[in-house]
């Protein structure tokens, strides 16, 4: 837990959210500025800076974070078309320094680009 950090304060429960989906590893809360119709984060509990900060011992973990994707998208009904993005560095537009996958979906039609 890194105590100034906003996702490790929502794991702590020390500020809310939205929750969508908990397992162990993660957690998954919908996304305060939403950039889809549906966007949720999917979140590690342990604070691990970004993918550049990805140690040998979490590959597994992050292994399991696409089988949280695969049961948030069917719980949310998105499961025909959506989005996994990952922002890695400022330049990038990570924001906050904690590890994080966002989904993106719920469009009526085919996502342009
Ligand atoms: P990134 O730009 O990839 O670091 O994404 C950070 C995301 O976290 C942004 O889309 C923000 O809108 C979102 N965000 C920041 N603070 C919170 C919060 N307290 N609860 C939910 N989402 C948040
Ligand atoms: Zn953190």
């Amino acid at each position: 837990m890194k105590k100034d950090c906003i996702f490790c304060q929502i794991v702590a429960g020390e500020s809310p959210a939205k929750m969508v989906y908990e397992t162990e590893e993660f957690l998954v809360f919908t996304d305060i500025h939403p950039k889809a119709p549906v966007h949720v984060l999917i979140v590690p509990r342990k604070h691990i800076v970004s993918v550049n900060e990805l140690e040998k011992d979490d590959l597994a973990m992050m292994g399991r974070a696409y089988q949280v994707a695969q049961e948030v998208v069917q719980k949310l009904g998105i499961r025909d078309g959506y989005q996994l993005h990952i922002n890695v560095g400022e330049k990038a537009g990570q924001l906050v320094d904690h590890l994080h996958i966002h989904v993106w979906g719920g469009w009526k039609v085919k996502q342009a680009g």
